[in-house]
């Protein structure tokens, strides 16, 4: 059964806001016996009452529920959801960010292909290409995250896609997205973006020309730090039935019950949003009034080298940024880092929850190489109370100066 949308708000949906497509987004009620919510349907093995409807299943209708593989009601009630909110006609939805990524790539490339990729980009995306994709002969060259149309310098007569990270990770750069999509359109070359930042409520892949928008669901899209989950969308019939086609060839499938969680984070990423951008600029704001503080990394700030593109294409930031601050050995990171009451430090972000982490990048970058001077620190902006949270930093950084013996 087809659930795309709904026939009660389907196409209208489509026309509505983002804080409207958030709350509604999936099937009718009544094509779930009443359920609001869209049940859990766990199955490997789907049954057929007659040879004639066995035999006539899975006809090229990808949304089709035949096999576990491929996505039960459950599944299509979220990768339907999410394909609205991108507003685009389909996505695909993976066990990780990570896997999407990698399902991705394995989809649009091949051997003897060449992929420019963002220098900024998250960094277990940088080892699957340049540890894996290399090893099936695929060619790999990194770009300048300010490049914006002399990207096209770089082409080769076999490149075959273009993969961007915006802002890039650890170092929050820009890309000039329209500039990029138009200069690679130009020569039928794929576009990829991994957009998990911003999600697709502040900013629109498809809408910028990208041909795959990537998200870790993860993070801002589920919001509670209990499950894992990738997502693909694209408005191409053609890209969707190869990254459909790639997931079964590799056996990857989303997990019902992680895309019910989803789904149910879902529903309130709107307001979560507004409250992690509200939370990261009043941190933001307070950290600025610190003589500890050499730089901030949000391209939603005025004066970052971000910002231009930021307000031109973005309709907000999230609750993730950089902090650069006075270099520290390891005796004084422990008494900033160690002991803090709410920021909690841990990988990934995106939850309910304010993190901190050292995010010394590895010196690996070929262009605008990150601060070799200074501490580079992660903060992810959590649903706390702004005020409880600077009282926690303020703390810390008191702990921090005795550490200096000032
Ligand atoms: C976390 C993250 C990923 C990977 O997502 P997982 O769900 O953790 O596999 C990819 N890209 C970005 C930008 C991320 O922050």
């Amino acid at each position: 059964m087809n659930q795309r949308s709904s026939p009660s708000t389907g196409d209208a949906l489509l026309a509505m806001r983002d804080a409207t497509r958030v709350a509604h987004a999936g099937p009718a009620p009544r094509l779930q016996g009443g359920a609001l919510n869209p049940p859990v349907h766990r199955a490997s093995t789907i049954v057929y009452d007659s040879v004639e409807k066995y035999m006539a299943r899975h006809q090229g209708l990808y949304d089709e529920v035949i096999y576990g593989l491929y996505g039960t009601q459950t599944t299509y009630a979220l990768s339907n959801a999410i394909a609205t909110i991108e507003g685009g006609q389909h996505c695909v939805l993976t066990p990780s960010g990570t896997s999407a990524i990698t399902l991705a790539l394995s989809a649009v490339l091949g051997a003897g292909d060449h992929i420019l990729v963002v220098d900024s980009v998250y960094g277990p995306t940088r080892r699957f290409l340049d540890e894996v994709l290399t090893r099936f002969g695929v060619a790999i060259d990194y770009f300048d995250p300010l490049a914006g149309a002399a990207i096209a310098d770089q082409f080769r007569d076999n490149t075959r896609a273009v993969y961007m990270e915006a802002p890039g990770s650890q170092t929050f750069e820009m890309i000039d997205v329209p500039a990029v999509t138009a200069a690679a359109r130009r020569r039928g070359i794929v576009t990829l973006l991994d957009n998990t930042w911003a999600t697709p409520l502040y900013f629109r892949p498809l809408a910028h020309g990208v041909d795959i928008s990537i998200a870790s669901a993860t993070k801002y899209l589920s919001g509670h730090s209990d499950v894992m989950l990738g997502a693909l969308s694209t408005a191409s019939d053609a890209l969707y039935e190869t990254l459909k086609d790639m997931a079964a060839r590799f056996g990857i499938c989303a997990a019902p019950d992680d895309c019910y969680l989803v789904h149910r984070g879902l529903r309130t990423l709107d307001v979560r949003l507004e409250r992690h951008q509200r939370n990261a600029r009043a941190l933001i704001a307070w950290l600025q009034g610190r003589a500890e503080v050499r730089s901030i990394l949000y391209p939603g700030l005025e004066g970052d080298p971000g910002y231009a593109i930021w307000q031109r294409d973005y309709r907000g930031a999230s609750g993730l940024f950089g902090v650069l601050l006075d270099p520290m050995d390891m005796r004084e990171a422990s008494a900033f880092f160690d002991h803090f009451t709410l920021f909690r430090m841990g990988s990934s972000w995106g939850g309910y929850e304010s993190l901190i982490v050292p995010a010394w990048p590895a010196p690996i970058r070929q262009y605008r190489p990150t601060p070799s001077e200074g501490a580079l620190i992660r903060i992810h902006a959590g649903l706390e109370d702004p005020d409880d949270l600077i009282a926690d930093l303020e703390r810390s950084f008191a702990r921090l100066g005795r550490a200096r013996g000032r």
